[in-house]
């Protein structure tokens, strides 16, 4: 099953249009797209069952997934090459921070660049289908409603400030949590755990990767969270990004408006999104 959301609204996607989950079910499913999460299983059961044909109205995916997550996980230095680019050893347990949930957006939304050290982090995200706790790894996949894309958008200078770092402020600026346009879940990726991720800035492919090479793989770290938090459905966990971030360059390279900046994962699909500049703001 494919979802996303459309003015805010549960979506089905289906082929080439658009499903509105309420109005095709005749109420029996709302248009909260948490109820989607919370209702997963009894949801997905209903739209294999039921002929939707005529319900296909024509659109694109284009909203986030899951826009009003509870809970937002992200996992740092996920992959080898990112740690070994970041001057640190590759974790023997998930360096783990929130990306608050007022950050999260859509993905066509236009990243409003808040500083001159704003950094891209193409990821792989997980969003929760069934409320996890102490899970075992063998079971982490059964607790995955499906997988879409992210950035988790990074202001370095923020992040790094002090001398404790700050990943989750530094990663919650509006719009630094962009997800979608679709959630596709486990069954239809018949190489879940090995999907192409790539990410270009201006056409140049600056991030390329397989997200097999994952330190923690995204079962293990439904296992590994669960076993402190509780997952909600709809929770987002951002999985890692892998080398070729802007900060590790030398000289370093941040975004600047004007710049675009698209993110792809195989089997998903691709969103692309446009540098704004931050317009003055009080205070
Ligand atoms: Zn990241």
């Amino acid at each position: 099953m494919r979802t996303t959301t459309h003015d805010g609204r549960a979506t089905i996607v289906a082929g080439e249009g658009l499903i509105d989950l309420e109005r095709a079910s005749g109420g029996l499913f709302g248009p909260n797209p948490t109820e989607l999460f919370e209702r997963w299983a009894e949801i997905r059961a209903w739209v294999a069952s039921a002929d939707l044909a005529a319900f296909i109205e024509p659109g694109e995916a284009s909203g986030a997934p899951s826009p009003q997550p509870r809970q937002v996980f992200a996992i740092g230095l996920n992959y080898a090459d990112h740690a070994a680019e970041s001057g640190v050893p590759v974790p023997s347990y998930p360096p783990t921070f929130t990306k608050f949930p007022t950050s999260v957006c859509g993905p066509g939304d236009d990243l409003v660049l808040p500083s001159e050290f704003v950094d891209w982090e193409a990821e792989l995200v997980a969003v929760i289908g069934v409320r996890a706790y102490r899970v075992r790894p063998g079971d982490g996949w059964s607790h995955v409603a499906g997988l879409t894309l992210g950035q988790d958008y990074s202001e370095r200078d923020v992040q790094l400030r002090g001398a404790v770092p700050q990943f989750s402020l530094g990663k919650s600026y509006p719009g630094f949590a962009a997800t979608g346009p679709v959630l596709v879940s486990p069954d239809e990726l018949p190489w879940r755990d090995d999907l192409a991720i790539e990410c270009a800035v201006n056409g140049e492919v600056v991030q390329s990767s397989r997200t097999s090479q994952l330190v923690f793989s995204v079962a293990e770290l439904v296992s590994i969270l669960s076993h402190v938090c509780t997952l909600l459905p709809g929770d987002l966990i951002f999985t890692g990004t892998p080398g070729g971030v802007g900060f590790s360059r030398d000289p370093a390279r941040y975004l600047r408006p004007g710049d675009e900046v698209v993110t792809r994962i195989e089997g998903i699909g691709e969103m692309v999104q446009r540098c704004v500049p931050s317009e003055d703001v009080a205070g």
